[in-house]
């Protein structure tokens, strides 16, 4: 059942990547990026499928030379979600992707040095409509900022990010999204609430290096819950040493969690205990893998006895209830019987019964 969020977004000016807005009214948008060698046109084309797969509005892909460049013109063309570009330094390399159709160029136009290049640049994102990423770093700001400030601070991110902006305000440009991200949850948090404040551009949320699966999840779920749920964030990555599928399936989770997207499954499961009248982890588990292909939102409660059960089922699109009998739930009013052996079975025919009839209605 569809529960409204009470967060109420900053306004923010909306950009489009690709076509995908982000900013102003659009929903959040979740991205991840490649870990694969850009070059490796074959291996980098099938991990961005995988995201696509599993709902990534926006996939970025570092560009680390002319031939990853290259490369990325190739695989521009096998792919559907819009690819942002990383870029560090090397101008050449953003008016190349420019030309080959990347949907945005992360690049710091205070590092690209001389003023012309600097030009050629944004001309270049301005011609094709391409809007720009500011991308700031706690690990790689300025060496004067570093010293004026002894150690990465909220501020310091803020100044570098100003800079930036400075250079494209200069230039008439406003196409543009910015991330502040640095690795501890606080200073990030810190750092984004600064800014928010002083631009109308879109904010890219991340915390960066986040950490393993597990420990990178919470840490981002924390740090971006944070700032979501003060309405700042209009596109945002999870960072995480682990498959970037996994980052986007977290993003997606934490979105859902705060009811700022719906997404596929909301599966809502009760913890189980010796109550239990199933195996509820099992049977979690088990649906969770048959509907990974389920895009569009649908609640779904599996509660294993009848304390919790027919409560939860009754507030789910589809539940189950477990009890003596297990009883499914669709639409709010308990449908059917199920015996243990059948749970997975009969949940998945009437989940996929349950798409297929809203599909129809469209
Ligand atoms: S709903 Fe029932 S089975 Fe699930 S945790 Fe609560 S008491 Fe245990």
């Amino acid at each position: 059942m569809h529960h409204p969020s009470p967060i109420k977004r900053r306004k923010s000016r909306q950009i489009m990547v690709g076509n995908v807005p982000v900013g102003g009214d659009a929903p959040i948008s979740v991205q991840s990026m490649t870990n694969t060698d850009t070059r490796d046109v074959a291996a980098t084309v099938r991990q961005i499928r995988a995201l696509e797969a599993v709902g990534a509005d926006i996939v970025r892909v570092s560009v680390p030379d002319m031939d990853a460049a290259e490369a990325f013109g190739e695989i521009k063309k096998q792919v559907a979600v819009p690819l942002v570009t990383d870029i560090h330094f090397d101008y050449r390399i953003a008016l190349r992707v420019a030309e080959l159709g990347a949907d945005c160029l992360r690049i710091n136009p205070g590092n690209i040095g001389r003023e012309d290049r600097v030009r050629a640049v944004v001309s270049a994102a301005r011609d094709r409509n391409i809007p720009i990423r500011i991308g700031v770093n706690a690990g790689s700001l300025e060496k004067d900022l570093q010293k004026k400030y002894g150690e990465p601070t909220a501020d310091a991110l803020v100044e570098s990010a100003l800079r930036h902006i400075d250079i494209l305000d200069r230039l008439d440009f406003q196409e543009f999204k910015i991330s502040l991200k640095a690795s501890e949850v606080f200073l990030t948090v810190e750092a984004y609430r600064k800014l928010a404040s002083q631009i109308e551009q879109p904010l890219h949320l991340g915390i960066t290096e986040a950490g393993g699966f597990r420990a990178g999840a919470v840490k981002s779920a924390i740090g971006l819950g944070l700032l979501l749920v003060d309405g700042i964030g209009d596109t945002i990555r999870v960072s995480l040493a682990a498959d970037p599928v996994e980052e986007i399936r977290v993003g997606f989770d934490i979105l859902k969690s705060l009811h700022l997207r719906s997404k596929g499954i909301n599966l809502i499961a009760c913890p189980s205990c010796s109550r239990q009248n199933f195996d509820v982890i099992a049977t979690v588990n088990a649906l969770e893998q048959r509907l990974e292909d389920v895009l569009e939102p649908l609640d779904v409660a599996v509660i294993g006895c009848v304390v919790n059960g027919p409560g939860e089922a009754r507030e789910a699109d589809i539940g189950l209830a477990g009890g003596q009998p297990n009883l499914l739930y669709v639409g709010g009013k308990p449908d059917h019987k199920v015996d243990n052996a059948n749970l997975v079975d009969a949940l998945e025919q009437q989940i996929r019964a349950e798409l297929a009839r809203r599909a129809s209605k469209q």
